[in-house]
């Protein structure tokens, strides 16, 4: 079983009574989870009309809001720092790129968190939410339609997000975790109109699905393997260029504290250098990095 973290969620909380593959088995619900459907759909369709609302500076705008939400946001807060603590920075940062990654509409901090760290316990066994074990579909986008993990699942957040469920602006920001992406819109909109909203959030937030729900699906199918992991995790170089580096997934699931997940100079990682650019303006610290000959993690800006 991989280890997650240096402090393993499961350590902080009381030993479950019941084991947490049969409390958590993420499971077809039965039925189609309307309020996620609808959102998505509504965001698909907002995508499709982005094409008849062309303007060159609306692309300007889809790279600044892709990078803050996507790489900055998801990558480098909810993933990197916020669930496997590859690294440090000062409060108000952390806060500051956790409310980035809300810009993407995939959850509050705890549920992406929690989520994510069930995944690594369980990869690819009984209880990962989203294998391509039980169906590719299932892994890419059918565990959110149809799935029986939800969004705010007490048990799920305290015992996998303890850490996350004690501070009170991570429970807020969870809460309300709409609420950024909906400011950013009117902004975007009173600012550039139809072309600056549709581009910078309805694309942007459906196609950034997709890029993210490639990484537990696509990456957990096809590519190579350079650590023999006992789960199906692989390095899939077109999934880490959309992603920004979150496609060298076998370096990850081999070794998932490491702060950067591209492992050699052609395993180009754009979620790393943001880090160790924050590192060297003094705003990371602790970065760990775990090279391809093992053995223990480095910590650069100690
Ligand atoms: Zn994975
Ligand atoms: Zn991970």
């Amino acid at each position: 079983m991989p280890v997650l973290t240096e402090e393993a969620p499961v350590a902080h909380v009381a030993p479950a009574p019941i084991p947490s593959a049969e409390l958590f088995l993420q499971k077809p619900s039965g039925k189609f989870n309307w309020v996620f459907g609808i959102w998505i759909a509504v965001f698909h369709i907002g995508a499709i009309a982005s094409f008849f609302f062309f303007r060159w500076s609306a692309l300007i705008v889809l790279a600044v809001t892709w990078v803050l939400g996507q790489n900055i946001g998801i990558a480098v807060s909810y993933h990197r720092q916020l669930t496997h603590r590859g690294f440090t920075t000062p409060k108000w940062l952390e806060y500051l790129m956790a409310i980035c990654g809300t810009l993407s509409l995939q959850g509050g901090p705890l549920y992406w968190v929690a989520v994510h760290r069930l995944h690594h316990q369980l990869t690819d066994k009984p209880g990962d939410p989203h294998s391509p074990r039980d169906g590719g579909w299932w892994s890419h986008i059918g565990w959110i339609l149809y799935g029986s993990l939800h969004n705010e699942d007490p048990e799920l957040l305290g015992r996998y997000a303890p850490d996350l469920a004690k501070d009170k602006f991570y429970r807020w920001l969870s809460h309300y975790h709409w609420v950024p992406v909906t400011v950013l819109g009117i902004g975007l909109f009173l600012a550039g109109g139809w072309s600056w909203i549709l581009w910078g959030v309805f694309f942007r937030v459906a196609v950034g699905m997709h890029v993210t729900w490639l990484v537990n699906s696509a990456t957990h199918m096809w590519g190579g393997k350079r650590f023999s992991t006992r789960d199906d995790s692989r390095n899939l170089w077109w999934v880490a260029l959309l992603t920004g580096g979150e496609g060298w997934h076998n370096n990850h699931h081999a070794h998932p504290v490491s702060a950067s997940h591209g492992m050699a100079w052609y395993e180009l990682d754009f979620n790393y250098w943001c880090i160790r650019l924050l590192g060297t303006l003094g705003l990371a610290k602790r970065i760990k990095v775990q090279g391809p000959e093992g053995g223990a993690a480095r910590i650069l800006h100690g």
